[in-house]
Protein backbone atom coordinates (compact mmCIF):
# COMPACT_ATOMS: atom_id res chain seq x y z
CA UNK A 1 0.00 0.00 0.00
CA UNK A 2 1.23 3.37 -0.61
CA UNK A 3 2.12 5.33 2.87
CA UNK A 4 0.39 8.33 3.20
CA UNK A 5 2.50 11.45 3.27
CA UNK A 6 2.22 14.89 5.06
CA UNK A 7 0.92 17.67 2.37
CA UNK A 8 3.56 19.79 0.42
CA UNK A 9 4.39 23.12 2.86
CA UNK A 10 3.32 21.45 6.05
CA UNK A 11 6.00 20.31 8.39
CA UNK A 12 6.22 17.53 10.91
CA UNK A 13 8.31 19.44 14.58
CA UNK A 14 9.72 16.69 16.44
CA UNK A 15 12.82 16.34 18.14
CA UNK A 16 15.46 18.62 18.91
CA UNK A 17 13.25 21.45 16.82
CA UNK A 18 10.21 21.21 18.75
CA UNK A 19 12.57 21.99 21.70
CA UNK A 20 13.73 24.95 19.65
CA UNK A 21 10.11 26.02 19.13
CA UNK A 22 9.12 25.90 22.72
CA UNK A 23 12.51 27.61 23.53
CA UNK A 24 11.35 30.23 21.48
CA UNK A 25 7.72 30.49 22.15
CA UNK A 26 8.38 30.70 25.96
CA UNK A 27 11.05 32.76 25.72
CA UNK A 28 8.81 35.34 24.05
CA UNK A 29 6.14 34.94 26.41
CA UNK A 30 8.08 35.69 29.16
CA UNK A 31 9.09 38.65 27.90
CA UNK A 32 5.51 39.30 26.32
CA UNK A 33 4.25 39.29 30.38
CA UNK A 34 7.65 41.24 31.65
CA UNK A 35 5.91 44.01 29.28
CA UNK A 36 2.67 43.43 30.44
CA UNK A 37 0.77 41.97 27.22
CA UNK A 38 -1.89 39.43 28.04
CA UNK A 39 -2.49 36.21 25.76
CA UNK A 40 -5.57 35.77 23.44
CA UNK A 41 -6.02 32.53 21.51
CA UNK A 42 -7.32 32.96 18.35
CA UNK A 43 -9.27 30.78 16.13
CA UNK A 44 -7.84 29.41 12.76
CA UNK A 45 -10.19 29.50 10.45
CA UNK A 46 -12.71 33.05 9.98
CA UNK A 47 -14.93 34.83 7.85
CA UNK A 48 -12.89 35.21 4.11
CA UNK A 49 -13.84 38.85 4.01
CA UNK A 50 -12.02 39.21 7.16
CA UNK A 51 -8.91 39.40 5.43
CA UNK A 52 -10.19 40.84 2.58
CA UNK A 53 -10.98 43.99 4.10
CA UNK A 54 -7.72 44.53 6.36
CA UNK A 55 -4.90 42.70 4.96
CA UNK A 56 -6.22 43.92 1.89
CA UNK A 57 -7.92 42.99 -1.76
CA UNK A 58 -5.12 43.49 -3.94
CA UNK A 59 -2.14 42.27 -1.62
CA UNK A 60 0.07 38.66 -2.36
CA UNK A 61 -1.71 37.30 0.57
CA UNK A 62 -5.16 37.74 -0.81
CA UNK A 63 -4.54 36.83 -4.44
CA UNK A 64 -3.03 34.17 -4.18
CA UNK A 65 -1.64 32.69 -0.90
CA UNK A 66 -4.90 32.00 0.82
CA UNK A 67 -6.05 28.71 1.86
CA UNK A 68 -10.24 29.48 1.52
CA UNK A 69 -13.00 26.74 1.16
CA UNK A 70 -16.65 26.60 2.22
CA UNK A 71 -17.69 24.96 4.75
CA UNK A 72 -20.28 22.47 5.40
CA UNK A 73 -23.09 25.27 6.16
CA UNK A 74 -21.81 27.13 3.18
CA UNK A 75 -19.97 29.91 4.95
CA UNK A 76 -16.68 31.18 2.61
CA UNK A 77 -14.38 30.81 4.97
CA UNK A 78 -10.53 30.79 5.07
CA UNK A 79 -7.19 29.34 7.44
CA UNK A 80 -6.04 32.38 8.91
CA UNK A 81 -2.73 33.52 7.02
CA UNK A 82 -2.15 36.08 9.81
CA UNK A 83 -2.81 37.27 13.00
CA UNK A 84 -3.37 40.93 13.31
CA UNK A 85 -6.65 40.85 11.41
CA UNK A 86 -8.39 38.64 13.83
CA UNK A 87 -6.98 40.38 17.31
CA UNK A 88 -9.03 43.63 15.64
CA UNK A 89 -11.48 41.70 14.89
CA UNK A 90 -11.92 39.99 18.33
CA UNK A 91 -10.90 43.62 19.65
CA UNK A 92 -14.05 44.72 18.23
CA UNK A 93 -16.60 42.17 18.86
CA UNK A 94 -15.14 41.31 22.13
CA UNK A 95 -15.40 45.25 23.17
CA UNK A 96 -12.22 45.24 24.49
CA UNK A 97 -12.46 48.95 23.85
CA UNK A 98 -14.94 49.39 26.79
CA UNK A 99 -12.27 48.81 29.12
CA UNK A 100 -10.63 51.90 28.66
CA UNK A 101 -7.58 52.49 28.66
CA UNK A 102 -5.16 50.57 26.23
CA UNK A 103 -5.14 47.17 25.31
CA UNK A 104 -1.93 45.06 24.95
CA UNK A 105 -2.51 41.43 23.57
CA UNK A 106 0.34 38.74 22.34
CA UNK A 107 -0.69 35.50 20.78
CA UNK A 108 1.16 32.66 19.03
CA UNK A 109 0.43 29.68 16.64
CA UNK A 110 -0.34 28.42 13.32
CA UNK A 111 -0.68 30.60 9.92
CA UNK A 112 -1.56 29.42 6.41
CA UNK A 113 0.04 30.67 3.04
CA UNK A 114 -0.08 28.77 0.00
CA UNK A 115 3.43 30.13 -1.03
CA UNK A 116 6.01 28.32 -2.76
CA UNK A 117 8.20 26.15 -0.26
CA UNK A 118 11.54 26.43 0.96
CA UNK A 119 13.96 26.71 3.68
CA UNK A 120 11.99 29.45 5.91
CA UNK A 121 9.03 29.68 3.89
CA UNK A 122 6.72 26.69 4.62
CA UNK A 123 2.96 26.65 3.46
CA UNK A 124 1.66 26.00 7.67
CA UNK A 125 3.80 28.17 9.71
CA UNK A 126 4.06 29.35 13.66
CA UNK A 127 4.15 33.29 14.24
CA UNK A 128 4.52 35.01 17.60
CA UNK A 129 3.15 38.05 18.07
CA UNK A 130 1.88 41.15 19.52
CA UNK A 131 -0.51 44.19 19.46
CA UNK A 132 -1.29 47.56 21.36
CA UNK A 133 -4.38 48.93 20.90
CA UNK A 134 -5.41 52.56 21.92
CA UNK A 135 -2.44 54.30 21.97
CA UNK A 136 -0.76 56.88 19.45
CA UNK A 137 2.09 58.15 21.29
CA UNK A 138 5.59 57.40 19.55
CA UNK A 139 6.15 55.63 23.05
CA UNK A 140 4.27 52.48 22.18
CA UNK A 141 6.13 52.33 18.50
CA UNK A 142 9.73 52.16 20.50
CA UNK A 143 8.33 50.11 23.47
CA UNK A 144 6.99 47.41 21.01
CA UNK A 145 10.17 47.65 18.56
CA UNK A 146 12.38 47.52 21.91
CA UNK A 147 10.47 44.41 23.42
CA UNK A 148 10.96 42.84 19.66
CA UNK A 149 14.51 43.52 20.11
CA UNK A 150 14.31 41.71 23.62
CA UNK A 151 13.13 38.51 22.63
CA UNK A 152 15.53 38.49 19.66
CA UNK A 153 18.39 39.38 22.55
CA UNK A 154 17.24 36.88 24.56
CA UNK A 155 17.18 33.93 22.04
CA UNK A 156 20.83 35.33 20.97
CA UNK A 157 19.85 35.94 17.49
CA UNK A 158 21.69 38.64 15.55
CA UNK A 159 19.38 41.34 13.36
CA UNK A 160 19.28 44.51 11.99
CA UNK A 161 16.33 46.61 12.43
CA UNK A 162 15.29 48.68 9.58
CA UNK A 163 12.74 51.13 9.95
CA UNK A 164 10.60 53.45 7.80
CA UNK A 165 7.65 55.68 8.18
CA UNK A 166 4.72 55.63 5.35
CA UNK A 167 2.73 58.55 6.99
CA UNK A 168 -0.42 58.78 7.06
CA UNK A 169 -3.26 57.55 4.26
CA UNK A 170 -3.39 61.01 3.24
CA UNK A 171 0.80 61.47 2.13
CA UNK A 172 0.36 57.80 1.28
CA UNK A 173 -1.66 58.84 -2.18
CA UNK A 174 0.18 61.74 -2.50
CA UNK A 175 3.42 59.35 -2.53
CA UNK A 176 1.52 56.77 -4.54
CA UNK A 177 0.69 58.95 -7.42
CA UNK A 178 4.45 60.15 -7.84
CA UNK A 179 5.58 57.00 -7.39
CA UNK A 180 2.92 55.58 -10.32
CA UNK A 181 4.11 58.17 -12.71
CA UNK A 182 7.54 57.40 -12.10
CA UNK A 183 7.49 53.37 -12.70
CA UNK A 184 5.57 53.70 -15.59
CA UNK A 185 8.43 55.54 -17.36
CA UNK A 186 10.14 52.50 -16.38
CA UNK A 187 7.72 50.23 -17.41
CA UNK A 188 9.48 47.62 -19.79
CA UNK A 189 12.09 47.39 -17.35
CA UNK A 190 10.05 45.89 -14.49
CA UNK A 191 8.87 42.07 -14.25
CA UNK A 192 5.45 41.15 -15.21
CA UNK A 193 4.04 41.24 -12.02
CA UNK A 194 5.11 44.38 -10.94
CA UNK A 195 3.41 45.34 -14.37
CA UNK A 196 0.54 44.70 -12.88
CA UNK A 197 1.25 46.29 -9.46
CA UNK A 198 2.01 49.49 -11.06
CA UNK A 199 -1.65 49.93 -10.68
CA UNK A 200 -3.07 47.65 -8.19
CA UNK A 201 -0.25 47.78 -5.48
CA UNK A 202 2.20 50.04 -6.67
CA UNK A 203 4.52 50.45 -3.14
CA UNK A 204 4.55 46.46 -3.41
CA UNK A 205 7.04 47.23 -6.31
CA UNK A 206 9.44 48.64 -4.37
CA UNK A 207 9.47 45.43 -1.95
CA UNK A 208 10.06 43.18 -5.42
CA UNK A 209 12.92 41.12 -5.15
CA UNK A 210 13.90 40.65 -8.82
CA UNK A 211 16.92 42.36 -9.56
CA UNK A 212 16.35 44.94 -12.47
CA UNK A 213 12.99 45.84 -10.79
CA UNK A 214 15.39 46.55 -7.46
CA UNK A 215 17.46 48.87 -10.28
CA UNK A 216 14.67 50.71 -11.11
CA UNK A 217 12.87 51.38 -7.84
CA UNK A 218 16.52 52.83 -5.76
CA UNK A 219 15.98 56.06 -8.22
CA UNK A 220 12.03 56.14 -7.33
CA UNK A 221 10.82 58.95 -5.56
CA UNK A 222 11.46 58.32 -1.22
CA UNK A 223 8.25 58.32 0.56
CA UNK A 224 9.76 60.35 3.57
CA UNK A 225 9.79 63.40 0.56
CA UNK A 226 6.05 63.32 0.97
CA UNK A 227 5.28 63.07 4.47
CA UNK A 228 3.45 65.43 6.67
CA UNK A 229 5.21 67.39 9.64
CA UNK A 230 3.47 65.36 11.55
CA UNK A 231 4.36 61.95 11.07
CA UNK A 232 7.96 63.25 10.50
CA UNK A 233 8.15 64.69 13.96
CA UNK A 234 6.60 61.32 15.26
CA UNK A 235 8.82 59.32 13.31
CA UNK A 236 11.79 61.56 14.82
CA UNK A 237 10.88 60.93 18.46
CA UNK A 238 10.85 57.34 17.83
CA UNK A 239 14.23 57.33 16.49
CA UNK A 240 15.18 58.95 19.82
CA UNK A 241 13.45 56.82 21.94
CA UNK A 242 15.20 53.72 20.25
CA UNK A 243 18.54 55.69 20.62
CA UNK A 244 18.00 56.08 23.96
CA UNK A 245 17.09 52.64 24.50
CA UNK A 246 20.47 51.30 22.77
CA UNK A 247 18.42 50.30 20.16
CA UNK A 248 20.47 50.54 16.89
CA UNK A 249 18.46 50.73 13.48
CA UNK A 250 18.53 51.82 9.86
CA UNK A 251 16.00 53.83 8.30
CA UNK A 252 15.27 52.21 4.90
CA UNK A 253 13.01 54.82 2.92
CA UNK A 254 12.00 51.38 0.23
CA UNK A 255 10.15 49.43 3.51
CA UNK A 256 6.67 49.42 2.70
CA UNK A 257 5.78 45.84 3.75
CA UNK A 258 3.64 43.77 1.84
CA UNK A 259 0.06 44.29 3.80
CA UNK A 260 -2.23 47.04 3.21
CA UNK A 261 -3.21 48.14 6.68
CA UNK A 262 0.22 49.82 7.88
CA UNK A 263 0.03 53.67 8.46
CA UNK A 264 3.01 55.67 9.92
CA UNK A 265 5.77 53.25 11.42
CA UNK A 266 7.03 50.59 10.03
CA UNK A 267 9.37 48.34 10.91
CA UNK A 268 12.02 44.87 10.17
CA UNK A 269 14.39 42.88 11.75
CA UNK A 270 16.24 41.39 9.29
CA UNK A 271 19.27 38.75 9.26
CA UNK A 272 22.00 38.09 6.29
CA UNK A 273 21.95 34.57 7.22
CA UNK A 274 18.20 33.05 5.63
CA UNK A 275 18.95 34.17 1.74
CA UNK A 276 15.80 35.75 0.41
CA UNK A 277 14.41 34.78 3.61
CA UNK A 278 15.81 37.74 5.43
CA UNK A 279 13.01 39.08 7.83
CA UNK A 280 12.30 37.25 11.06
CA UNK A 281 10.22 39.74 12.82
CA UNK A 282 7.71 42.68 11.28
CA UNK A 283 5.23 45.11 12.14
CA UNK A 284 3.90 48.12 12.00
CA UNK A 285 1.61 50.48 13.06
CA UNK A 286 -2.01 50.71 11.75
CA UNK A 287 -4.09 53.80 12.95
CA UNK A 288 -7.00 53.42 10.66
CA UNK A 289 -7.55 49.04 10.90
CA UNK A 290 -9.75 49.49 13.47
CA UNK A 291 -12.50 51.49 12.60
CA UNK A 292 -12.18 50.29 9.14
CA UNK A 293 -13.49 46.64 10.31
CA UNK A 294 -16.06 48.39 12.10
CA UNK A 295 -15.09 49.45 15.16
CA UNK A 296 -14.01 52.68 17.01
CA UNK A 297 -11.60 54.79 15.78
CA UNK A 298 -8.34 53.42 17.82
CA UNK A 299 -4.76 54.05 17.30
CA UNK A 300 -3.30 50.47 17.29
CA UNK A 301 0.16 49.16 16.21
CA UNK A 302 1.85 45.52 16.01
CA UNK A 303 4.17 42.88 15.23
CA UNK A 304 4.76 39.04 14.15
CA UNK A 305 7.82 36.93 14.10
CA UNK A 306 7.99 34.00 12.19
CA UNK A 307 9.09 30.94 14.82
CA UNK A 308 10.67 28.31 11.94
CA UNK A 309 12.97 31.57 11.09
CA UNK A 310 13.79 32.31 14.78
CA UNK A 311 14.39 28.24 14.81
CA UNK A 312 16.73 28.38 11.62
CA UNK A 313 18.75 30.96 13.29
CA UNK A 314 18.48 29.91 17.28
CA UNK A 315 22.42 28.31 17.70
CA UNK A 316 22.24 26.90 21.42
CA UNK A 317 19.07 25.82 23.77
CA UNK A 318 19.51 25.92 27.73
CA UNK A 319 21.03 22.88 29.23
CA UNK A 320 18.23 20.79 30.01
CA UNK A 321 18.17 18.49 33.15
CA UNK A 322 19.85 15.51 33.04
CA UNK A 323 18.04 12.49 32.09
CA UNK A 324 17.93 9.44 35.52
CA UNK A 325 16.85 5.95 34.38
CA UNK A 326 15.39 3.48 36.97
CA UNK A 327 15.98 0.34 36.41
CA UNK A 328 14.29 -2.82 38.30
CA UNK A 329 17.04 -5.72 38.56
CA UNK A 330 14.31 -7.77 38.85
CA UNK A 331 10.43 -8.38 38.48
CA UNK A 332 10.08 -8.35 41.90
CA UNK A 333 11.80 -5.02 42.67
CA UNK A 334 9.56 -3.49 39.75
CA UNK A 335 7.11 -1.90 42.05
CA UNK A 336 9.75 -0.38 44.49
CA UNK A 337 11.33 0.81 41.05
CA UNK A 338 7.89 2.53 39.88
CA UNK A 339 7.57 4.61 43.33
CA UNK A 340 11.08 5.63 43.40
CA UNK A 341 10.91 7.09 39.97
CA UNK A 342 7.59 8.41 41.05
CA UNK A 343 9.17 10.39 43.92
CA UNK A 344 12.14 11.78 41.80
CA UNK A 345 9.40 13.37 39.67
CA UNK A 346 8.11 14.74 42.28
CA UNK A 347 11.56 16.51 43.21
CA UNK A 348 11.26 17.84 39.28
CA UNK A 349 13.79 15.56 38.18
CA UNK A 350 13.71 14.06 34.42
CA UNK A 351 13.16 10.51 35.19
CA UNK A 352 12.44 7.49 32.75
CA UNK A 353 11.24 4.07 34.19
CA UNK A 354 13.28 1.66 32.14
CA UNK A 355 10.29 -0.43 31.14
CA UNK A 356 11.84 -3.28 28.78
CA UNK A 357 11.20 -6.74 29.49
CA UNK A 358 14.78 -8.93 29.06
CA UNK A 359 18.13 -8.81 31.20
CA UNK A 360 19.70 -6.04 32.98
CA UNK A 361 22.20 -6.08 30.27
CA UNK A 362 19.57 -4.87 27.73
CA UNK A 363 17.63 -2.47 30.22
CA UNK A 364 21.17 -1.14 30.57
CA UNK A 365 21.77 -0.63 26.73
CA UNK A 366 18.43 0.90 26.76
CA UNK A 367 19.37 3.07 29.44
CA UNK A 368 22.29 4.37 27.90
CA UNK A 369 20.55 4.32 24.11
CA UNK A 370 18.29 7.27 25.23
CA UNK A 371 20.92 9.46 26.65
CA UNK A 372 20.77 8.43 30.28
CA UNK A 373 22.90 10.23 32.69
CA UNK A 374 22.56 8.81 35.38
CA UNK A 375 20.76 5.20 36.08
CA UNK A 376 19.93 3.49 39.31
CA UNK A 377 19.29 -0.14 39.97
CA UNK A 378 16.87 -0.91 42.62
CA UNK A 379 17.00 -4.30 44.23
CA UNK A 380 16.77 -4.57 48.65
CA UNK A 381 19.27 -1.13 47.70
CA UNK A 382 19.77 1.70 45.60
CA UNK A 383 22.87 1.75 43.12
CA UNK A 384 23.53 5.02 41.91
CA UNK A 385 25.54 5.03 38.51
CA UNK A 386 27.22 7.97 36.80
CA UNK A 387 27.16 6.84 33.01
CA UNK A 388 30.00 9.83 32.29
CA UNK A 389 32.54 8.82 34.63
CA UNK A 390 31.34 5.43 35.54
CA UNK A 391 31.66 5.76 39.35
CA UNK A 392 28.85 4.45 41.81
CA UNK A 393 27.61 4.99 44.85
CA UNK A 394 25.15 2.55 46.77
CA UNK A 395 22.61 3.78 48.94
CA UNK A 396 20.34 1.66 51.86
CA UNK A 397 17.89 4.39 52.53
CA UNK A 398 15.85 5.67 49.43
CA UNK A 399 15.28 9.12 50.53
CA UNK A 400 18.91 10.18 50.93
CA UNK A 401 19.15 9.33 47.60
CA UNK A 402 16.25 11.21 46.67
CA UNK A 403 17.78 14.36 48.84
CA UNK A 404 21.49 14.00 47.31
CA UNK A 405 19.83 14.22 43.69
CA UNK A 406 17.15 16.34 44.41
CA UNK A 407 19.95 18.65 45.95
CA UNK A 408 21.86 18.30 42.55
CA UNK A 409 19.67 19.34 39.79
P1 LIG B 1 8.07 37.61 3.32
O1 LIG B 1 8.42 38.91 2.67
O2 LIG B 1 9.24 36.82 3.77
O3 LIG B 1 7.07 36.81 2.52
P2 LIG B 1 5.89 38.74 4.77
O4 LIG B 1 6.07 40.19 4.58
O5 LIG B 1 4.89 38.03 3.95
O6 LIG B 1 7.30 38.00 4.69
P3 LIG B 1 4.57 39.01 7.34
O7 LIG B 1 3.22 38.80 6.81
O8 LIG B 1 4.95 40.34 7.82
O9 LIG B 1 5.65 38.44 6.32
O10 LIG B 1 4.82 37.95 8.53
C1 LIG B 1 5.74 38.19 9.59
C2 LIG B 1 6.79 37.12 9.64
O11 LIG B 1 6.26 35.83 9.51
C3 LIG B 1 7.82 37.18 8.53
O12 LIG B 1 8.78 38.15 8.80
C4 LIG B 1 8.39 35.79 8.56
O13 LIG B 1 9.35 35.66 9.61
C5 LIG B 1 7.20 34.96 8.89
N1 LIG B 1 6.62 34.35 7.67
C6 LIG B 1 5.80 34.93 6.76
N2 LIG B 1 5.47 34.06 5.80
C7 LIG B 1 6.08 32.89 6.11
C8 LIG B 1 6.10 31.58 5.53
N3 LIG B 1 5.40 31.28 4.44
N4 LIG B 1 6.85 30.61 6.14
C9 LIG B 1 7.55 30.88 7.25
N5 LIG B 1 7.55 32.08 7.86
C10 LIG B 1 6.82 33.07 7.31
MG1 LIG C 1 5.03 36.88 2.19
Amino acid sequence: MSKIKKIRGFQDIYGENAKKYRYIVETARKIFEKYNFEEIILPFVEDISLFVRSVGEETDIVQKEMYVFTDRGGRQVALRPEGTASTVRAYIEEKMYAEGGYKKLFYEGAMFRYERPQAGRYRQFHQIGAEIFGISSPLADAQLIKMVKDILDSLNIQTTLEINTLGSFEDRKNYIKALKEYLNKYKENLCETCNVRIETNPLRVLDCKVESCKDITKEAPKITDFISEESLTRFEKIKDYLKALNVPFVENPRLVRGLDYYTDTVFEFTTDKLGAQNTVAAGGRYDKLVEQLGGPATPALGFAAGIERLMLLVENLPTEKPLISVISIADEFNIEALKLADALRKKELKVENIMKEGSLKSKMKLANKIGSKYVIFVSEKYELKNMETGEQEIFENKEDLIDILKDKF
